[in-house]
């Protein structure tokens, strides 16, 4: 099967992925399937979707050289494509809009999420204030404390903020209270998951309301180069700006591929999320992935600067992408992503989100060692208005 056409009507890919949930749940799962491939194909739906995001959410996002970070490099030519410049400061709202739109198609009233850094629920509550959709958010009672300002920021568009105060209070706790809540309101509430994570068909439909991303970068880059980037590079998290940028140009062979997760202190039990350094296979929130767990199976803590990548499993495509070596991986520690910020933010006067760093810190690091006729594009995920008071601790 092409690359590009997976997952199978399953939710595999390859080994990974599948429908790991409550028996409540799976026929919603199916009847979601269904209806996001009708609107999929639906002219009507994909216009109201384009018009939204030109409008509302601020697309196309530029793709822009970054000349005097490229200079100081010296080597291969640096795009960024800029999704910090979108509605709310980050890509999650073009996945955020795609979903509520399928769920008002679905008939449903009330929309439920979870979020960790809160950078998620601040989209879901945004295009449930745009719809005048009933908004629960789940979040850690950990989270809210160290993200008072999305929390304040949902509030204020009228969502209500659930804290969780079960385990770690954080991310996956929040995941596992919004499931909850799904198993026993689904006949009239839409779950918006925020990353290419969890059951089919989340990872298929997160990614493909991400699609856009890549489908842009790729036209403007043949605009002004005339040719395809060599090398694409994102964060990844849960996985849902790296899979956008990434999956238009998978069948294209000569563009390499590098995703980069959250290296943390170091890798060492419960100081990092590099998955795919020491990870084991498992089943983690309805999905079969690689994810991090101690020898007993037992999911371990993880630790990240940033906590949008602060997150113990990965998106299941991204796990077939490394399998079969179409995409490699590699981590980026707390110091390097800090380092990386401020690289970006003396020579090109922008603050990045804490997640995009960490791409920005792998550029940093091999930008120099390639030829200067060498074209890469670098995903800038979210904006780092969010993430000031932390980095101003660590840098000034
Ligand atoms: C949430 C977030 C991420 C990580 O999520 P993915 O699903 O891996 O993209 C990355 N960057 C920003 C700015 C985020 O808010």
């Amino acid at each position: 099967m092409a690359l590009a056409q997976l997952p199978d009507a399953t939710g595999h890919f390859g080994k990974f992925g599948g429908m790991f949930v409550p028996e409540t749940l799976m026929a919603p799962l199916q009847e979601l399937t269904v209806a996001y491939d009708e609107a999929r194909r639906d002219p009507a739906f994909q216009a109201q979707l384009d018009d939204l995001l030109h409008n509302y959410v601020g697309r196309p996002t530029p793709l822009y050289l970054a000349e005097r970070w490229t200079e100081k490099l010296g080597g291969a030519k640096i795009y960024l494509k800029r999704e910090d410049l979108l509605h709310t400061g980050a890509h999650k709202i073009n996945n955020a809009l795609g979903q509520i739109l399928l769920a008002k198609r679905l008939g449903k009233t009330r929309i439920i999420a979870e979020t960790g850094a809160g950078q998620h629920g601040v989209a879901t509550a945004t295009v449930c204030a745009r719809f005048g959709m009933e908004c629960v958010v789940y979040m850690g009672a950990v989270d809210m404390e160290r993200q008072a300002l999305n929390v304040a920021r949902m509030r204020l568009m009228g969502a209500e903020v659930r804290a969780v105060t079960a385990g770690q209070a954080t991310l996956k706790e929040a995941v596992n209270e919004a499931m909850r809540d799904w198993v026993a309101t689904v006949d009239h509430t839409h779950y918006i998951l925020g990353s290419a994570l969890g059951s089919h068909p989340f990872p298929m439909m997160v990614r493909d309301f991400h699609r856009v991303i890549g489908v842009e970068a790729r036209q403007q880059v043949l605009e002004k180069e005339g040719r395809l980037p060599d090398l694409l590079v994102a964060c990844v998290g849960g996985g849902s700006n790296a899979m956008g940028l990434f999956h238009p140009f998978l069948n294209d062979e000569s563009v390499r591929m590098v995703g980069v997760e959250a290296g943390g202190l170091g890798i060492l039990p419960e100081k990092h999320a590099a998955r795919f350094q020491g990870g084991k296979l498992g089943v983690l929130q309805g999905t079969k992935t690689w994810l991090l767990a101690n020898d007993d199976g037992q999911i371990e803590l993880t630790h990240s600067v940033s906590a949008g990548l602060d997150y113990a499993a990965v998106g299941p495509e991204h796990a077939y992408l490394q399998d079969i070596g179409r995409v490699e991986y590699t981590y980026a520690t707390d110091d390097d992503a800090l380092a990386a910020f401020k690289e970006l933010a003396h020579t090109e006067g922008i603050l990045p989100a804490l997640e995009s760093a960490h791409a920005m810190a792998y550029i940093s690091k091999i930008a120099g060692s390639l030829p200067k006729s060498d074209i890469i594009i670098a995903n800038l995920s979210g904006r780092g208005d969010k993430d000031v008071e932390q980095a101003a601790k660590y840098l000034l």
